[in-house]
Parts: C-alpha cells; structure tokens; sequence
C-alpha cells in the first residue's frame, strides 16, 4: 500500500518533500563541490540554432543553449538545471543525457550540462583557469565526521554482548510458603544466545546465600546452579523457581541479581530483581 501511494500517486513529490537527502545535500555543497551544473559561461545566450550560427558565422558570441527544453523533460523532479543546483535535484544525471544528445544533434560540443563546480563556470566567464581543490577544510571535516561515527558504531559491535539475560518476576503470588517452611519465589526468565552456535550457560542468581535455583528443562547443575543450553541466535523462555531453606533469614524484599555465565567464554549477562518474603 505505501508503495503504490508513494510510487503511483506521490512520486516525485516523495524526492521533493519527503527524502532528507536534497537538505543533507544542501548542507554539504559549496561552490568547489563537483554538482551537474550547467555551464551557463558556455549556454548564454541561449537561442535558437539558426541565430546561432548566423551570429557565430559574424564572429559574435552566442551560446550553445538553443531552449529546447529537454533537460527540463527528462528531469524526474521537474527541475530546470539551468536555473542553478536546487534542492528538488537528485544529482540523477539524466539532463546531462538528454543535454549531450541536443548537442550532438546540432554539431556542438558534449557536456553543456556537465558534473562542475560553480567556482570553474565563474572562473572560466572571468578568463581565468580552472581550479580543483578535492581536500578542503570542510571535506577534512567530513572525513573525520565520517571515521568517528563509523569508529563508535565499530567498538559498539565489538563491545556488544553476545549474551542476554532478563527476568519478569511473578506477580500473585509473590511468594510462597511451602509446607516444610521453605520459601520460594517464581520467574519467568528469558536467556539470549546472539551467537550462531549453541552454547551452554550456569544460570546463578546473586546476594541470596543458601538459596536453591531450579528450572525445568536444565541440562544439569553446577554448585547449586542450573546448566541451560540455548541454540544458535536464539532465545530461551524458562519458569525458574528459586527457594530458600526452612528457617532461613528472610527479609521482605531481597536485591537479587540473575547471571548467567557462558560456561566457555566466560561472558557475562545480569538482571537485577527482587526476591520477596512475608
Ligand atoms: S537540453 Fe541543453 S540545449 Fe536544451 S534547453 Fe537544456 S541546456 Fe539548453
Ligand atoms: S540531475 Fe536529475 S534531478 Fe537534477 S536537474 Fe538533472 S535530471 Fe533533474
């Protein structure tokens, strides 16, 4: 749906209005910047091409413009490129094109409509030589924009933790006495594996000495702990009941901390929650 409202009925309208692209371009650009420019010291004055030659057979200046209109024709988003860069530009290149055949057609040279930069068409109207200055300060100060964001987001994937862990504890009830006077507290945990093998965690849970954390599935028990696998890029949801023995200190809410350890790496995950007495 959003394609055929935005390429059938929206359009260009979506390049004009909508894409950042013409407004970051504009930020950037200045008159050393290579743009499709049309190269108004070589088109003005533009006229019809009889006049053209006429006034070129006398030895007077006439432009190589002869206002066929086909630039503005092919031009996705209607832009006349003869008007200067503006922001409706998409930088497409399809009016150098259609530009180029004109010119072909009436015997004048290509690139009337060329990639340019607004500094060479001033210097060459004035008579003075062109002039190219690829690193200026402000693409030095890209450049460096560039690495430094492209750095960041490279440490934050080399940073990024390949294992995850998070807990939701159960609400009603939040806590239970059993019958021999332990005290047992319900969770759903949820274990991430971001890796594409399977690995083996020990699901340990921190600051409640002497307690007992069990879950159903494990695939074993390391002091105490639960041995969990979880398979490649996947997560696993489990119900883990942890409990405190009979006549052991419980204040009413506990600070706990679930962490879970790959057994090979070593890596870490921790969610902080609470366990709860009466
Ligand atoms: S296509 Fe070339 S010759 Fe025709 S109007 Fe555009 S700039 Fe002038
Ligand atoms: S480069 Fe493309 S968008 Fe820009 S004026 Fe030429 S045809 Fe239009």
């Amino acid at each position: 749906m959003t394609t055929f409202v935005f390429g059938g009925l929206m359009r260009e309208q979506v390049c004009i209005y909508m894409c950042p692209w013409p407004r970051i371009q504009a930020a950037l650009t200045d008159e050393h910047a290579l743009n499709v420019t049309y190269r108004y010291d070589r088109g003005e004055p533009r006229m019809s091409v009889k006049k053209a030659t006429s006034l070129r057979a006398a030895g007077k200046p006439a432009g190589d413009c002869v206002d066929c209109d086909q630039c503005v024709a092919v031009c996705p988003t209607g832009v006349d490129i003869r008007k200067g860069l503006q922001l409706d530009c998409i930088q497409c290149g399809l009016c150098i094109d259609a530009c180029n055949n004109v010119m072909a057609k009436i015997g004048r040279p290509a690139d009337l409509i060329a990639y340019d930069t607004d500094i060479n068409v001033k210097r060459r109207q004035a008579g003075q030589a062109e002039e190219f200055h690829i690193m200026r300060p402000r693409t030095w100060l890209y450049a460096g924009l560039i690495a430094l964001v492209a750095g960041i987001m490279l440490a934050a994937l080399l940073m990024r933790n390949d294992v995850g862990v998070n807990a939701m504890h159960d609400r009603n009830p939040i806590f239970v006495s059993l019958s021999d006077g332990s005290l047992r507290n319900a969770y759903t945990v949820n274990l991430l594996n971001k890796r594409s093998e399977p690995r083996t965690f020990v699901l340990q849970v921190d600051n409640l000495p002497g307690a007992k954390v069990e879950t159903a599935g494990q695939a074993g028990e390391e002091n105490g702990s639960p041995v969990i696998e979880v398979g490649p890029d996947q997560s696993r949801q489990m119900r883990v009941l942890i409990t405190m023995p009979p006549g052991a200190k419980v204040a009413a809410q506990t600070p706990i901390s679930f962490k879970l350890v790959d057994k090979k790496t070593g890596r870490v995950a921790t969610h902080a929650d609470h366990f709860f007495g009466p």
